[in-house]
C-alpha cells in the first residue's frame, strides 16, 4: 500500500466524498462487503455522493437499487452519466435529438424538455450504452453527423463488469463504431475521465475541488477525472497506476475503512 497524503492531515480540508459505483460499492446486485459499513462511517463527518458512468440506468434506478443495498442515500446524491449528459444538453440549448440508448435514458432525456427524434430528421445525436444497437442505428447516427449535427456521448468505456469476471462492451464499443463511420470524434464526451459530472458535484454541494475525495477502481476513469479537476483520490483493488502524490491505494473497502477508524 502506497500512501501520498494522509486523511488525517486533510480532516479540515475534506468535506465530500464522490463514490464510484461498479466495481467499489458493488458489483451487479451485490454491495461489496464493508461498503454499507463505509457510507455510514463517512456520513457521520462528511457529505457522500455517487457517480457512475452507466448510462442505461437513470439517476431514481441507481438510487433505488443503492437503497436497496442498504446504501442509503437521497436521489439528489446520485450522479449518472445518463442524467449528466440531459443536463448538459439543456445547459447547451441542445433540444433536439436522435438517441442511441436505453429506455432509461430516453427517460432522463424527455424529462429534461429535450424532443427526441427517431430518425435522421433530428438535429443532434446523444450516444449512449444501448443493448439493442444495430446496423440500421449507426446508419441514422452517420446521416445524422454528416448533416453536421453535434454528436454528444456519455462516455468512452471500452467495457464493464458484469458479474465476477465477466465484462461486457460498454458506450465506448457503441461511440467508436458511429466515429469509425463518420471519421469523426464526439464534440463532447460527458462522463469520467472528464470533470463535467465532478463539477456538476461541486455547484451543487457547494464544495471547492480541492474539498473533495474521489473513491475509484479504475486509474484511467476515476482517478483521471479526480486528477483533471485537483481533486484528491483513493484507488481501490488496482495496481494499474502511476504514483501521484494526490492518489492514496487501499486493497479493498474494508482496509480503508480501518485506516479511518485509526487515523480518526
Ligand atoms: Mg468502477
Amino acid at each position: 500500500m502506497m500512501r501520498r497524503w494522509k486523511m488525517s492531515e486533510l480532516n479540515e480540508k475534506i468535506k465530500l466524498f464522490a463514490f464510484d459505483l461498479d466495481g467499489i460499492l458493488y458489483i451487479g446486485d451485490n454491495a461489496m462487503p464493508g461498503a454499507v459499513e463505509l457510507v455510514n462511517h463517512l456520513r457521520e463527518k462528511y457529505q457522500v455522493v455517487f457517480f457512475t458512468n452507466n448510462s442505461s440506468k437513470t439517476s431514481r434506478q441507481v438510487h433505488e437499487k443503492l437503497n436497496k443495498l442498504r446504501i442509503e442515500c437521497a436521489l439528489n446524491e446520485v450522479y449518472t452519466s445518463s442524467s449528466a449528459t440531459a443536463d448538459y444538453l439543456k445547459e447547451s440549448g441542445i433540444d433536439d435529438v436522435y438517441v442511441v440508448g436505453s429506455k432509461g435514458f430516453r427517460e432522463e432525456i424527455r424529462g429534461h424538455g429535450i424532443r427526441i427524434v427517431d430518425d435522421d430528421s433530428a438535429k443532434n445525436l446523444v450516444v449512449g450504452l444501448d443493448f439493442d444497437f444495430s446496423y440500421d442505428k449507426i446508419a441514422i447516427a452517420l446521416s445524422i453527423l454528416l448533416k453536421g449535427g453535434k454528436f454528444i456521448v456519455c462516455n468512452k468505456d471500452r467495457s464493464f463488469h458484469a458479474g465476477e469476471n465477466k465484462f461486457l462492451p460498454g458506450c465506448g464499443a457503441i461511440v467508436g463504431a458511429i466515429s469509425a463511420a463518420a471519421d469523426k470524434k464526439p464534440d463532447f464526451i460527458v462522463g469520467k475521465p472528464n470533470t463535467y459530472i465532478l463539477s456538476k458535484i461541486s455547484k451543487d454541494f457547494n464544495v471547492e475541488h480541492d474539498e473533495i475525495v474521489v473513491v475509484g477502481d479504475s486509474y484511467e476513469s476515476d482517478i483521471k477525472m479526480a486528477l483533471n479537476y485537483k481533486s484528491k483520490s483513493i484507488l481501490i483493488n488496482n495496481n494499474d497506476y502511476i504514483a501521484h502524490e494526490d492518489i492514496i491505494v487501499f486493497k479493498d473497502l474494508k482496509e480503508l475503512l480501518n485506516y479511518r477508524r485509526r487515523e480518526k
